[in-house]
Order: C-alpha cells, then sequence, then structure tokens
C-alpha cells in the first residue's frame, strides 16, 4: 500500500470522529517562509535569532525587536498560502460532508491557514494578523485583548524605527507587541491561544496529523503523549524529519506535504 492509500485508510477510519491536524513551518517552505529550525540556508529562525522572540528582548530593545518582526511580517504578507494549506481546507470540507468533526493547530503565525480558508482552526502561538498592548490588564492586551495589525499605522516606525515611532496601545499609550508567543512565555497567558481546547481536542482525537513540525516544539510533545497513552494513531508528513523514538508511535512519512495532502484529499473525494 502506498503512503497515500495508508493515510487515506486511516482518515477513512477516523469515521466522524475528530481529525487533529498539527502544522509546523514546514509546510509553509513551499509558500517560501523560511522554516522555524530549518535546514535551509534563509532560515531566520537560527540560535541567535530565537533569543529575539522574547518577551525579555521585547522589554530591553524595542526597536530593535519591532524592526526583526517588520522583518517577518513582510515576508509573511507576501506569501500565499501553498498545496498543502488548501488540501487541509479541502479535508476539512470533506470531514465535515460525513457530518465529522475535524480541527487544525498551528504553530505558524503566518495566517496562511486563516487565508486559505481553514475554519476550524487554532493558532496556537499567535498570529502575524494581530498585535496587542504589552501591558497585560489592558482591553487591547493580555489575557484576551488584541486589534488586527492593518489597523495600527507602522509606517513612521518603517521610515524611522527609534521609540518615539514605536507603535503604542491607543487605549492606554503603552507600547504595542507583536500577537504571539514569545519563547519565554506560556499558552496560559492570552485566551487566543485557546490552549485548553487544544488540550482536550488531543485528548478526544481519533487521528493526528503532523504536517511539517519538528516536534521540538513543547505543544507537540504533549499532543503526541496524549494521543499515545490512548493508542490512536498518528502520522506525520515531513520529508526532511529525523527519526522518532521507538517508543512514540508515529508514523513517519517522509514527502513534501504540498503533494502527499492533495493526493491524499483526491483519493478520499473520489470516494
Ligand atoms: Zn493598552
Amino acid at each position: 500500500m502506498s503512503v497515500v492509500e495508508q493515510l487515506a485508510d486511516a482518515i477513512r477510519e477516523a469515521g466522524t470522529g475528530l481529525i487533529l491536524v498539527v502544522s509546523g513551518a514546514g509546510i509553509s517552505t513551499a509558500s517560501g517562509i523560511p522554516t522555524f529550525r530549518g535546514h535551509d540556508p534563509g532560515a531566520i529562525w537560527k540560535d541567535s535569532d530565537m533569543s529575539k522572540a522574547t518577551f525579555d528582548y521585547f522589554r530591553r530593545d524595542p526597536v530593535g525587536q519591532w524592526s526583526w518582526y517588520l522583518d517577518r511580517f513582510s515576508r509573511v504578507d507576501d506569501a500565499e498560502p501553498n498545496a498543502a494549506h488548501h488540501a487541509v481546507v479541502r479535508l476539512e470540507e470533506w470531514q465535515q460532508s460525513r457530518a465529522g468533526e475535524f480541527l487544525v493547530v498551528t504553530q505558524n503565525i503566518d495566517n496562511l491557514h486563516a487565508r486559505a480558508g481553514s475554519r476550524e482552526l487554532i493558532e496556537v502561538h499567535g498570529t502575524s494578523a494581530r498585535l496587542r498592548c504589552a501591558r497585560p490588564g489592558c482591553a487591547l492586551g493580555a489575557p484576551r485583548g488584541s486589534l488586527p495589525r492593518e489597523s495600527v499605522d507602522l509606517q513612521p516606525f518603517v521610515e524611522s524605527p527609534s521609540l518615539e515611532t514605536l507603535p503604542r496601545c491607543p487605549e492606554c499609550d503603552e507600547f504595542l507587541r507583536a500577537h504571539v508567543l514569545f519563547f519565554d512565555e506560556y499558552y496560559q497567558e492570552h485566551s487566543d491561544y485557546r490552549f485548553a481546547e487544544v488540550q482536550s481536542a488531543a485528548a478526544r482525537a481519533e487521528l493526528m496529523i503532523f504536517v511539517g513540525t519538528s516536534f521540538a516544539v513543547g505543544v507537540t510533545d504533549l499532543l503526541v503523549q496524549t494521543a499515545g497513552a490512548r493508542g490512536r494513531p498518528m502520522f506525520s508528513i515531513d520529508p526532511h524529519a529525523a527519526p522518532m523514538p521507538a517508543w512514540q508511535p508515529v508514523i513517519q512519512l517522509r514527502e513534501p506535504a504540498e503533494e502527499l495532502l492533495p493526493e491524499t484529499v483526491a483519493i478520499l473525494e473520489r470516494g
């Protein structure tokens, strides 16, 4: 049996139970967005850069961090969803057509699942599409507030990056920050990360499909352990995956998601 048929069979066998797709940076490389801890030379998430996606760095050098995020945001804004994102949307539609449950949990902040049309979607690390106030307790800050990035005029900062031009909260005048989970923060810090929903989804998923995730981020470990303990099938689609330890019952499919997923969905759609 080909890997495509193997995956299609597992999807059919999930019945109306929850199919949980968990995506990481690898799903967006075909859209031209450098990977998270990738091997490609353009990867911006090198160790030296990981210290920039921290609240500590924001506090020490907000101008430096804003400049860095604006560069990331512009790469994301220039990107388009690829065949893998579109296949995930078709899989959602297929599963819902048989009254089944479906959810995408993405670690990516690139907004590409949303732009492709995914509806049941949790952006567990936040999104480039929104910003928030850096002052917890502000209506536009943690634990529940945020505002659309497009509603904020970033042009003065882009033209002349400085503390004076740094974007400020329209409610309280504190600095704004990226609406993303920094490496030195917790999922529980903002309700938009919907972490309790992610945990409950993992606890009842019939099938889990990881796409382009390195398993180096906390949430994937949790999901693998939760589903693994319940004996539910797990697949990982990643052409560059390192072998996983034998005690982790994940079936690894080493093929590009932008090819494997559309082929799988085409088989399902043919019925
Ligand atoms: Zn504020």
